[in-house]
């Protein structure tokens, strides 16, 4: 397996010329003076040693140990409390948290790109921090004064952890039907009885103490999402002075054996009149949730991109070193019983996917979080607008880049032919990390039906306006460059074809219920290959000058070349998949199949 070298030429690429990210961070009231250029490659140049030395040596060894149960604890295997003792000693559990609190507030475009190295390094140790990061933001975004200064100071430290506690057995999508109950206390807090699986994180020996923030339904709650609450609840209940009391009533039943991520543990958490207290309002506990899942999505975006950049890192060095056949053209290395693979066509068909894909995903992944951190850090206007796009983007990000991630680590395994297959090279496992990342989250599909119904048809397409209007700015904008006209044509064609199909399932969603539901997982796809193609329009626009005097600038250009001919294509025929409607979906009955 190749060493992991984080990819910080792209990331500074991204960053300071594609996105001139400190431009936007000079002029963001919240952003202003805490963070510039030199502070952001220091923060990416230690992550990236971090990545590399302390976290990627524990990947392998951590999937072949697994998590442990014994008598309702959890162990994680040999070499992960360590890890995760040296991360929280760089304090990288409080960069994106708010520094009332002891965070240091740093924009989340600079997270994205820590985020996408720890889990090109692990994706199963990245769940643990990246669920207390999304715990913190719930929490400093909707809980009481009191609660936010007792909790997230140790949270951000890292001492104490979060998680999410939302699925049970009988209601993962269908979050409207969870039985789990909170019944009111007389000192204003709650007793939560209820089970709980596949908690990620649920239980762990690396923190001192477990914040779980869990869903539950009071006695008199409305039925359905409507009557759902949000309340926290620690594993160790915490003492006025700040200091660890007695155990809650919360405990880890059992931890799951599952296909990948084996490092991370699945729990089922039984709740037994624990001991909990509400954030935010009686009832609004889903919407509350969704600023955590939001920024989950996100991060389960990056997963799938971090998974796709160690296995692609991995293929190319294979492909440069073995060899197999010769070239189709005659003999490349004649000194050599034959060339190595990356002569041949369909090996680079493979390596140009991978590398196409995640360049295309670290942009979109950028484009996003640029659009968080002016929705957190922004005013008036310019906030309402980034709102929109973050709604828009977000179910794209997430399931769109997983869903590259599968193929990306399929065709990285496939470089292997016969060793990828087996262990000993480490790409089965990175197809069996990046699987979990379609479906938790929201699997794809729930992921798909938000973008069509409730991001798109609900509004009538305003949100998607917002998107094309940007898209077509930079086409005016860059149209006019006679070298850009090979990228800025196919994307103006791209983009009309989106907004023709967008503006067709719109009106045909009003008389079709079936409608958005047959036509959302191709038209996510659609949406996601129109971005990619404006993400290389946008590279391809800063590198073409500097592509004759740096391999760097040419490899990105060459790269977007490959996509606009190769992949961008596929939107044809996914745009015939969603104008095909409902009819043969749903004519066929139940019995039939
Ligand atoms: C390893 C792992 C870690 C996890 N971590 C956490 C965690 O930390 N916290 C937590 O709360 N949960 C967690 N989960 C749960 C995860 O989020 C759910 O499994 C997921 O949301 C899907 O729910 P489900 O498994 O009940 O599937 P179901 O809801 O039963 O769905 C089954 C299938 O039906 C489809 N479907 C359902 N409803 C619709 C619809 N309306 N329209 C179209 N298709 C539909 C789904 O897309 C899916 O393909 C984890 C799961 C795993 C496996």
């Amino acid at each position: 397996m190749a060493e992991y070298k984080a990819p910080l030429r792209e990331m500074h690429f991204l960053l300071h010329e594609v996105f001139a990210a400190d431009q936007l961070w000079a002029r963001l009231p919240g952003l202003a003076g805490a963070v510039e250029r030199e502070t952001a490659d220091a923060i990416l140049e230690e992550m990236a040693k971090l990545a590399a030395n302390t976290l990627d040596p524990l990947n392998r060894s951590g999937d072949e140990e697994g998590c442990h149960w014994a008598e309702g604890e959890v162990s994680t295997p040999a070499g992960m409390k360590e890890a995760y003792a040296t991360y929280c000693e760089g304090g990288w559990g409080a960069l994106l948290g708010n520094p009332e609190y002891g965070g240091m507030g740093m924009p989340k475009m600079l997270g994205a790109q820590v985020e996408e190295m720890i889990n090109s390094a692990s994706i199963s140790f990245a769940l643990y921090p990246m669920l207390t990061a999304g715990a913190c933001l719930a929490i400093d975004t909707h809980a009481s004064e009191a609660l936010k200064q007792k909790y997230l100071p140790k949270m951000y430290e890292g001492t104490w952890a979060g998680v999410m506690d939302l699925t049970e057995p009988h209601a993962g999508t269908d979050l409207g039907m969870i039985r789990t109950k909170a019944e009111p206390q007389e000192d204003g807090s709650y007793r939560i009885t209820g089970s709980k699986i596949f908690i990620t994180g649920g239980d762990q020996d690396l923190s001192e103490n477990i914040v779980h923030l869990v869903l539950a339904k009071l006695p008199d709650a409305p039925a359905g999402s409507r009557g759902i609450s949000l309340f926290l609840v620690p594993k160790y209940l915490v003492n006025e002075d700040g200091s660890l009391g007695e155990r809650n009533g919360v405990h880890c039943g059992s931890i799951e054996h599952k296909m990948g991520i084996k490092a991370s543990a699945t729990c089922a958490m039984n709740f037994d009149g624990a001991k909990g207290w509400l954030v935010g309002e009686v009832n609004k506990g889903l919407a509350a949730m969704f600023t955590m899942m939001n920024y989950e999505r996100l991060g389960v975006g990056i997963q799938g991109l971090g998974a796709s950049e160690r296995s692609y890192q991995n293929a190319r060095e294979y492909a440069l070193e073995r060899i197999q056949s010769r070239a189709p053209s005659g003999p490349q290395q004649p000194d050599k019983a034959a060339d190595p693979i990356i002569v041949h066509p369909d090996v680079r068909r493979m390596l140009l996917t991978q590398k196409a894909l995640i360049g295309a995903g670290r942009a979109l992944s950028t484009y996003v979080a640029q659009w968080l951190d002016i929705a957190k850090f922004g005013e008036g206007e310019e906030k309402q607008h980034a709102e929109g796009m973050v709604a828009l983007l977000t179910p794209v990000a997430k399931a769109f880049i997983t869903d590259a991630g599968l193929e990306c680590t399929v065709l990285g395994q496939q470089v292997f032919g016969g060793h990828g297959y087996i262990r000993e090279w480490g790409q089965e496992q990175l197809v069996r990390d990046v699987r979990i990342t379609q479906i938790y989250e929201g699997t794809n599909g729930i992921q798909a039906l938000d973008l069509v119904g409730r991001k798109t048809v609900a509004n009538g397409g305003a949100y998607f306006e917002l998107f094309a209007t940007d898209v077509q700015a930079f086409i005016d904008r860059e149209g006019g460059r006679e070298e850009m006209a090979e990228f800025v044509l196919p994307l103006s064609a791209g983009l009309q074809c989106l907004k023709e199909v967008t503006a067709s399932l719109i009106a045909r969603a009003k008389e079709d219920p079936n409608a958005p539901g047959a036509a959302s997982v191709e038209y996510l796809h659609l949406f996601g290959y129109v971005a990619y193609a404006y993400m290389w329009a946008r590279m391809a626009a800063k590198a073409l000058p500097k592509a004759g005097e740096d391999d760097f600038y040419k490899g990105q250009v060459k790269t977007a070349r490959f996509y606009f001919a190769r992949l961008l294509p596929r939107t044809q025929s996914l745009a015939a998949s969603v104008k095909a409607g409902s009819g043969t979906l749903m004519d066929i009955e139940a019995e039939l199949f």
